[in-house]
């Protein structure tokens, strides 16, 4: 009964590797998500003038960007 000793030795063996390679990849995943997302610089349709240095939304008659001070 060679073939079913080799099974069960697989077994005992294969099972906490798989246990392990299966937190590794938990893990993984979840380090995955908590890489923030890059937000996109996205301005509403309302605000027509946006900084050209940091993306900010200006009003009208501003003329130097409140975030980053440059002249827009
Ligand atoms: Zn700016």
């Amino acid at each position: 009964m060679l073939g079913f000793g080799l099974i069960a030795m697989l077994l005992v063996i294969g099972l906490p590797v798989a246990l392990i390679a299966v937190l590794i990849w938990a893990l993984t995943r979840r380090g995955n998500f908590s890489v923030p997302a890059p937000v996109p610089v996205h301005q509403n349709a309302a605000s027509a003038r946006t900084c050209s240095h940091c993306g900010v939304a200006l009003q009208a008659d501003w003329s130097h960007c409140p975030q980053c001070g440059a002249p827009v």
